[in-house]
């Protein structure tokens, strides 16, 4: 989502005009004053007719108090109660927007609301026992490699935080994901969080509801808009199980004070447009036709005193391993697999020698072209065996993408997928490492589908049929990543 830094220059859409924030700390000072929040944000060493003297520091003095949970930042102003409800929002373009000529806001006071309704409307939340929870993907605030210090970025944004506090009367929780984890949306993890921070009290979801802006509109949504970005909001909430609105429906349309209780969206806007797994047709017993044939080769192989070679194709994350390990190894196959053995040589060399030993061997990595299978191809013949290739081609990149983050965030899912009691902010673990997409790109540029003209036996297709272990995974599968 938005990085706060300077760059490129925002689109010609005009935007309503709203209350700016203050400009400078005596404009700051003043406000905070005026209101409620006067007492509150009074520090200590405030005299008797309540002046604030402000010094210059270097860490900033914040209304804010932030805790830090695997990357994610947890914000509190004002101590709020837990509730059985959540009134949650996305932060850019739902409750604030950029007000200069930037696409991200320059600094803390480089923001203003994107609607003017939007502090009277979250106070009549409150007002009607809503906890306020925002919820924001901040990638962009993350600190440099190897460093745990706020950047600069960093504490602008957490100013820009107070700053729009100042123009509320009523606690809020504010959550912001800097890392690329199961907390950024549109993994449910945030939402997770916001309820292990609520005082033990259970939330009734389907009584909560989230705000966003990312909801996969196509372009001419209403006249003259532009599609949006992406479908991340949306996304979030149908992972939650929450209700889903945009923000034009809260703030333009206020939906919410003409219907008690709030009517949920209508399932026409809900325009995902990503993967989803439950879409996929999957066919249970692909695996076994595949296997018997297989199994009746190798047998050929070994009743003539002969090893096999099996050359799988497919890209990262397809489930060649998973194949190879749970269902080639009980026909007795052993796995070369280059990651393992670090370097290619040794993944040949591990193979001939297998072969000319009459042993059955599988060889699991990507091997997407010609190149990449002809040396597999040439010690098999040499050896005097026969090689069949696999391929994994109904293994599309949607769907490789979609298991590569399943796959690195399942540890954090697992565990915020776990009963409540059990959870706590501090133990959340930390992701499993994810194959970068630098390794997709070039497999899908280099693939070329194996033939029989190649050298192979017998080219198969393979059929994906995830596997999951425990079964309580496959939930955790079906949500958008
Ligand atoms: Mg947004």
């Amino acid at each position: 989502m938005t990085a706060a830094k300077p760059g490129k220059r925002k689109g010609s859409n005009a935007s309503i005009t709203t209350p700016s924030p203050p400009n400078n700390k005596k404009s700051a000072r003043k406000s905070a004053q005026q209101t409620s929040l006067g007492s509150f944000f009074r520090p200590k060493n405030a005299d008797a007719d309540g002046a604030v003297e402000f010094k210059p520091c270097l860490t900033p003095f914040s209304l804010i108090e932030w805790r830090e949970f695997e990357s994610t930042w947890i914000g509190t102003f004002k101590k709020p109660e837990p509730s059985t409800k959540f009134a949650a929002f996305d932060l850019d373009k739902t409750l604030i927007e950029v007000r200069g000529h930037w696409k991200f806001p320059k600094d803390a006071n480089d923001w203003r609301f994107f609607h003017p309704q939007v502090p009277q409307v979250l106070q009549r939340m409150y007002n009607q026992g809503y906890k306020i929870v925002i919820i924001s993907n901040q990638a962009g605030l993350r600190p440099a490699k190897g460093s745990t210090e706020l950047t600069k970025t960093a504490k602008e944004f957490r100013r820009k935080i107070d700053n729009i506090a100042k123009q509320f009367d009523f606690p809020f929780t504010i959550l912001a994901a800097t890392g690329r984890n199961y907390m950024r949306k549109p993994s449910p993890g945030m939402w997770f969080m916001a309820e292990m921070d609520n005082g033990g009290v259970e939330v009734d979801r389907k009584a909560s509801f989230f705000v966003g802006d990312a909801a996969g509109r196509p372009a001419g949504w209403k006249q003259g808009a532009l599609e949006d970005f992406s479908d991340s909001d949306l996304a979030f909430a149908l992972n939650a199980g929450v209700p889903f609105y945009t923000p034009e429906e809260i703030f333009n349309e206020d939906i919410c004070s003409k219907e008690q209780p709030l009517p949920l969206a209508a399932p026409n806007v809900w325009l995902i447009d990503r993967f989803h797994s439950k879409a996929l047709a999957i066919d249970h017993d692909g695996h076994t036709k595949l296997l018997k044939s297989i199994e009746e080769l190798a047998g050929l192989a070994q009743s003539q005193g002969k090893g096999m070679l099996v050359v799988l194709v497919g890209p990262p994350a397809s489930g060649k391993s998973t194949f190879a390990n749970t269902h080639l190894s009980k026909l007795g196959f052993e796995r070369a697999n280059m990651d393992t053995l670090k370097t290619r040589k040794k993944c040949m060399d591990a193979v001939k020698v297998a072969l000319e030993s009459s042993k059955l061997v599988v060889v699991d990595n990507t091997n997407p072209d010609i190149a990449s299978r002809s040396s597999f191809l040439h010690i098999a013949s040499k050896a005097g065996v026969s090689c069949v290739a696999v391929v994994f081609e109904n293994s599309t990149r949607d769907l490789t993408t979609h298991n590569n983050l399943f796959r690195s965030q399942l540890r954090q899912a697992r565990y915020m997928a776990g009963p409540m009691e059990s959870k706590k902010l501090h133990l959340i673990p930390s992701i499993w490492e994810s194959v970068p997409a630098v390794a997709f790109n070039t497999y899908f540029k280099r693939f070329v589908a194996p033939t029989e003209e190649e050298g192979f036996a017998k080219v198969f297709r393979h059929v994906f049929v995830p596997v999951f272990c425990p079964p309580t995974d496959e939930a955790l599968w079906h949500q958008y990543y």
